[in-house]
């Protein structure tokens, strides 16, 4: 376990907007835990990679970076594999190795930013797939009750972008290895809108699919390394029957997909660049010209900066369209503000 004290974290957060930590834990190993003194909601934070997350405020406590690593294949049978997973692994690199492996299930998931332990969080998705597809079961540290838990699945409650993990009272488990259930036999999913044209076939391998998932997130994704950014700033609005109907009355043409719960879910970017905010800029902190749903750091904005922008396009979107936007990030603040 590493330990440092007044830690910038400005290189651990997408964003790259400024902040500190009183303290800073790398934990590798999940005894590690055993030997802190407890975790305060409300003055510490757990951190994977940072690429979910905009950071207002300092972290008057202890950030504790997960670093906890390891993959390991616990059982095969004839079409399945079972896959342990340290939640320190790199997200896209472990997609590589199980591509490498013949494990299939997660070619559609590349090059999602973060590590493994964050992927239950938010139940990650892209391309028409999702992270809960393939959990077999999650295991944490319950900071509240001082013992380990396995969460099923089905315990997650793993939603459109969510989770027990994201709801409150959300910092009570450290997330130290997911369970995931692949399979050896692969069913190329290209249901999602442009795979099928990027790939160029109808029955490509999986190399071939995690190869054009890589390209078309290349070119159509705005780099953190370029400019900082969390990915997707809000989550698409998801209505029932009657709210649906009403909206698509005013507006029809608002891109739009049926879901399986009978929902309709609305593309916040159309409703974005309807707006007129795409690409708009406020001082350092910009809605993406590539991309309508990603705010950008274009060089020195801070969290505030960037939320007082997340503030404008949820007034504007409110008001033309009645819809309240709701942010797919973290918020960390001290006070109960915005988070
Ligand atoms: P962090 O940002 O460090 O943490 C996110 C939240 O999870 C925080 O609340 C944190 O406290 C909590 N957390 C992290 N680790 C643990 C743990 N071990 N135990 C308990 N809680 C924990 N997301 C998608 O779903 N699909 C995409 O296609 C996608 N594309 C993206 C593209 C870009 C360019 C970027 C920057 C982001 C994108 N994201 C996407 C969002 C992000 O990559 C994912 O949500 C990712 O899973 C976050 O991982 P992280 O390790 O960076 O988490
Ligand atoms: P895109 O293909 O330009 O589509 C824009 C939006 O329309 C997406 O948010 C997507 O919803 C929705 N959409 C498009 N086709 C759909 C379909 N056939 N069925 C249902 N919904 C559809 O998307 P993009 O921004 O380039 O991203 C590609 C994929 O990567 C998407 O799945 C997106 O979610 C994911 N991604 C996520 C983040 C993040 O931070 N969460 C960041 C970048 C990319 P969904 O978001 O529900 O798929």
């Amino acid at each position: 376990m590493k330990l440092r004290q007044q830690a910038d974290l400005s290189t651990l957060n997408t964003f790259g907007v400024p902040a500190r930590a009183g303290f800073l834990f790398e934990v590798e190993r999940e005894e590690d835990l055993l030997e802190l003194p407890g975790f305060r909601p409300e003055r510490d934070l757990v951190l994977g990679q940072g690429s979910n997350i905009l950071l207002l405020d300092d972290v008057r406590g202890t950030v504790l970076l997960n670093r906890i690593r390891g993959i390991e294949r616990l059982d095969q049978s004839d079409d399945q594999v079972l896959v342990e997973v340290g939640a320190g692994e790199n997200w896209h690199a472990l997609v590589e190795h199980a591509v490498a492996r013949g494990w299939h299930g997660l070619e559609n998931l590349a090059l999602i930013p973060g590590l493994a332990g964050a992927a239950p969080v938010q139940n990650i998705g892209a391309y028409g797939v999702e992270l809960a597809e393939v959990l077999e079961s999650v295991t944490a540290w319950d900071w509240q009750e001082a013992r380990w838990v396995v969460f099923q699945a089905p315990d997650c409650r793993l939603g459109y972008r969510d989770s027990i993990f994201k709801q409150q009272p959300r910092d009570r488990w450290f997330i130290t290895s997911i369970r995931l259930r692949l399979c050896t036999r692969f069913t190329p999913r290209l249901e999602y809108t442009g795979l099928k044209e990027e790939l160029g076939c109808v029955s490509p391998t999986a190399e071939e699919v995690f190869a054009a998932v890589v390209a078309l997130r290349r070119r159509k994704l705005p780099d953190p390394a370029q400019a900082g950014n969390a990915g997707s700033f809000f989550k698409n609005p998801v209505l029932d029957a009657a709210a649906a109907s009403t909206l698509l009355n005013s507006h029809p043409d608002l891109p739009h997909w049926p879901q399986a719960d009978g929902g309709t879910k609305f593309s916040a970017a159309a409703m974005i660049q309807a707006c007129g905010l795409k690409g708009h800029q406020a001082g350092a902190a910009a809605v993406s010209n590539q991309h309508a749903l990603v705010l950008v750091n274009r060089g020195g904005a801070t969290g505030r900066d960037l939320w007082h922008l997340a503030q404008l396009v949820r007034e504007r979107v409110a008001g033309r369209f009645g819809i309240e936007l709701e942010p797919e990030p973290r918020i960390f603040a001290n006070s109960q503000e915005s988070t």
